[in-house]
């Protein structure tokens, strides 16, 4: 049977090219389903979902869901955090300059994107991506690879690069015209911005790129870390990189302290997994997470202490008390003082 309309999926991230994506193909008169997929990764929906807040005191945004508001378009968020953890972990293609997985990253969003397709009867998927706009995986190569993998060959229009590509299926079908789509190549900008002042969008994220941690130096260094330490990295893990400052005591505990109120009641509530450090009084709160399933021992427990003072308001001795309790489980609890450590020898247990 014939449709009256044609349906497309777009990968959103809320960023200008995907913003101006979903407009040229939404001028073709086709409906259009904005999708943004949560991987766990993304730093602002991380900080948001934590409650963290900005420098200047204001919450973080989804942006995709700010602007899809702001313009219209239908979004659904989905969260794939649960399967993502394997990519991350055992890459097909292995990472880009940090530990990035991006062409399994998106070959993973594409297979989704496809079950969606199905599950809204769309006809094809659209993409805000730019042909050789960023390393790993934008060339023609990754993206042939990327498409091939998700089982979606010809069925990834990608709008702002069309005519540099060869025809998709919606091209090829006649139900949306390549002659207007644009042919974009390369990291600049100016044709973006044109655009976006011809299709009336005033206000978008800027240029994605710091917007998942993964691309990170400073997570693919301490995911190098606990790797080469702990030989292994679980699921909790991996987000706990996400978090806090990051320490390695020469037992080979790791100690992760809160950088502000909003990491600080994030690791409150992980008091019952893992080790917990808070101060009688102002300051950070701290986890601690031994290597094989063991007990603190009384040096360990006074060294983590000393560490904790170090981001606490002590008195004018550099002391303050800290109450540290075990994992549910073991149930132990007490109070120990915390003397404020030495910057080198903190600077010799930060990861
Ligand atoms: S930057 Fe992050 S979210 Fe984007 S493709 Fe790479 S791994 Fe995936």
């Amino acid at each position: 049977m014939m449709k009256d309309r044609r349906k497309a999926i777009a990968l959103y991230s809320g960023g200008l090219d995907s913003t101006l994506s979903i407009k040229l193909i939404q001028n073709q008169g086709i409906d259009v389903i904005a999708v943004h997929f949560y991987t766990g990764f993304c730093i602002t929906e991380t900080k948001r979902r934590r409650g963290e807040k900005k420098p200047d005191g204001t919450h973080y945004m989804n942006p995709a869901l700010k602007y899809a508001a702001k313009y219209g378009f239908k979004l659904e968020i989905v969260d794939i955090s649960e399967d993502y953890f394997d990519i991350v972990t055992n890459p097909k293609y292995g990472y880009g300059s940090n530990i990035n997985p991006c062409i399994d990253c998106r070959a993973f969003m594409y297979k989704k994107a496809k079950e969606l397709m199905d599950q809204f009867d769309a006809d094809f998927i659209i993409s805000g991506e730019v042909l050789n706009q960023r390393p790993m995986s934008q060339h023609l190569k990754a993206m042939k690879i990327i498409e091939k993998e998700a089982g979606v060959e010809g069925l990834v229009l990608k709008p702002l690069s069309a005519k540099v590509l060869p025809p998709t299926i919606p091209e090829k079908k006649g139900w949306v015209d390549r002659e207007k789509l644009e042919g974009i190549v390369g990291r600049s900008r100016k044709r973006q911005l044109q655009l976006a002042k011809q299709l009336g969008i005033d206000e978008y994220e800027q240029p994605a790129g710091g917007c998942c941690y993964l691309t990170d130096e400073n997570f693919a260094r301490k995911y190098l870390e606990t790797i080469a330490v702990e030989n292994r990295i679980t699921r909790e893990d991996l987000y706990l990189l996400t978090i806090g400052r990051h320490f390695r005591l020469p037992t080979g505990t790791k100690v992760v302290i809160s950088r502000n109120e909003g990491e600080g009641n994030f690791i409150k509530g992980l008091k019952n997994k893992y080790w917990f450090f808070e101060p009688v009084g102002k300051g950070a709160v701290a986890i601690a997470k031994t290597i094989e399933e063991r007990a603190l021992t009384d040096e360990e427990i006074k060294m983590i202490a000393d560490l904790v003072a170090r981001y606490c308001k002590t008195d004018e001795n550099g002391k303050i008390n800290i109450r540290y309790s075990s994992p549910e489980k073991e149930n132990i609890k007490g109070l120990v003082e915390g003397q404020r450590l030495q910057e080198e020898t903190i600077e010799s247990w930060r990861i």
